[in-house]
């Protein structure tokens, strides 16, 4: 039975003033029926994670370092993450793909380091709407599953998460017929790849402009377990009803 995941990436957004929030967030679902994880941005890791100590609500990191230490500017490590209180990392989001020319092997090596510091790792993948015209998107997402997963995933530390990258803050959301297709095709990969017990066991998340009103239905979708939710995570008005409807989805 895999548990459901409610995740928020914040992206570069959030200042002090955003951690009420969080705090809001940590009221409102004192005991969820499902995994709650906000991923602030680093500047406001340490306090989130201080913030929500002792409550069911996660604090992780949207990225890390390959190596763990050294001369690199600006970066991150995993374990300066899960120093600073973080117990997940996004990777190779499509953001980060894009704007830092990030590839699969960056990704994997990451994903590795972030394993390594026992953090758990949500490798995001998806295609583009060129890639989708062109009927490429399985093909697309099978390379970056076999690009970006390390050979140590475990059904414990690995997420992965389907993000059209057409449907990533535009407002327009996936079909479910075209979620199910994708997260069927994952779930067939990672089992051939891993095996039945962790490939079974690796939950997936979906994640492309997710709002309260298309939770439902999407999370009613096949071997859907949760969602990646980037604009409506910033507020707890929000993000809430999010968490709520994949509540009453496991139930
Ligand atoms: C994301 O950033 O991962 C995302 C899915 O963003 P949004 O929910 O805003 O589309």
């Amino acid at each position: 039975m895999r548990r459901g995941l409610a995740a928020g990436n914040w992206k570069m957004n959030g200042l002090s003033t955003s951690l009420s929030e969080l705090e809001a967030l940590v009221a409102a679902h004192a005991e969820p029926g499902c995994e709650v994880l906000i991923c602030p941005p680093a500047t406001l890791i340490a306090r989130a994670a201080q913030l929500a100590e002792g409550s069911a609500v996660m604090v992780g990191g949207q990225d890390c370092h390959a190596e763990g230490a050294g001369a690199h500017t600006g970066d991150i490590s995993a374990a300066m993450l899960r120093d600073a209180g973080a117990s997940h990392v996004i990777l190779g989001h499509s953001e980060r793909r894009a704007d830092h020319g990030e590839r699969d092997a960056q990704v994997r090596a990451k994903a590795k380091a972030a394993m390594a510091e026992e953090l758990v790792t949500i490798i995001c993948v998806g295609e583009t709407l060129e890639e989708r015209d062109a009927s490429n998107t399985l093909d697309i997402i099978g390379g970056q599953l076999s690009g970006s997963i390390p050979d140590e995933a475990t059904g414990h530390s690995l997420v992965v998460a389907y993000e059209p990258v057409w449907a990533i803050g535009t407002g327009r959301v996936a079909e479910p017929a075209q979620i199910g297709e994708v997260h069927d095709f994952i779930r067939g990969r990672l089992e051939r790849r891993f095996g039945a017990g962790v490939g079974r066991s690796v939950r997936l998340l979906y994640g492309g402009s997710v709002k309260g009103a298309n939770a439902a239905e999407i999370f009613a979708v096949s071997n859907v377990d949760g969602a990646l939710v980037g604009g409506a995570s910033l507020t707890a008005q929000d993000f809430s009803p999010i968490v709520t409807a994949l509540e009453e989805a496991a139930d």
